[in-house]
């Protein structure tokens, strides 16, 4: 039986049954699996705490070439991020991260790039502590492995007609594929309005390394209106909300507005 021992983030663990746990990893070497951890639930298990999410692990683990469910071997800890959750804020934000890779990733396929990604991201995350930048890092996060899979919005040039984006107007079309000129706007009935400063933020947080997005300059209109744009661009994609991030926008913004 073949045997997957690779470096693995734990994206979600559930009960199953009375003593099992049916864990969810995105892996370095074989992209995302699913794997059973016989005994996980019982006191003396050699899991331990070593299956919650946000976990950088080293797992074992074994099954059949194109098994569904894998049989979770062992499980050593590498890299745990408490800082992760020590926030309502800060957790909901890797929440949505895991849920998105969870979501974007099939099973197997392998993605060592977005792998690198999540674990930066989960790094940046974790050290930010302004709520504004952190929600700078997930969307371009997003952007970031929407490009690992393809999916690269143009910024630099309007999609519409590869026009220049001026200073004066511009939009966002996730229909057309990403910024368009004040003409382009003009004539598409879904583009959203985004500032010309907010694209090239966008522009410029996917040109840079993840661990470095927390040092541009970012207001919290701009940051918004990226929000926005990414979210539709999302939507075109995968064409569907995902769970946290529906939490997160009821539960937060309402919350992170107030204090603004
Ligand atoms: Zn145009």
């Amino acid at each position: 039986m073949p045997l997957y021992q690779t470096s693995a983030v734990v994206l979600r663990s559930m009960r199953l049954g009375d003593a099992d746990k049916l864990v969810t990893f995105f892996t370095q070497r074989h992209g995302k699996i699913k794997a059973v951890a016989k005994g996980a639930l019982k006191p003396k298990s050699r899991f331990g705490g070593r299956l919650e999410p946000f976990n950088l692990v080293n797992m074992i683990a074994f099954g059949k070439e194109k098994a569904e469910l894998l049989s979770l071997n062992s499980c050593d800890i590498v890299e745990m991020f408490p800082a992760l959750s020590a926030d309502l804020d800060t957790m909901a934000r890797a929440w949505t991260c895991a849920e998105f890779v969870d979501h974007m990733q099939r099973d197997r396929d392998e993605n060592s790039k977005g792998f690198r990604l999540l674990v930066s991201t989960w790094r940046a995350l974790a050290r930010e502590k302004d709520t504004l930048r952190q929600g700078l890092l997930l969307r371009i996060f997003e952007l970031k492995y929407l490009e690992t899979a393809g999916f690269k919005p143009v910024l630099d040039k309007c999609a519409g007609c590869s026009g220049k984006i001026s200073s004066h107007g511009a939009g966002f079309s996730a229909r057309r594929g990403g910024a368009v000129c004040r003409n382009c706007y003009k004539t598409d009935p879904v583009a959203l309005s985004v500032s010309a400063g907010a694209l090239m933020l966008m522009n410029k947080g996917l040109e840079l390394p993840i661990e470095k997005v927390g040092r541009l300059a970012a207001g919290k209109g701009g940051v918004e209106e990226i929000e926005k744009a990414v979210a539709e661009f999302i939507r075109a994609h995968i064409r569907r909300e995902l769970r946290t991030e529906k939490f997160f926008r009821i539960a937060l913004i309402p919350a992170a507005a107030a204090k603004g």
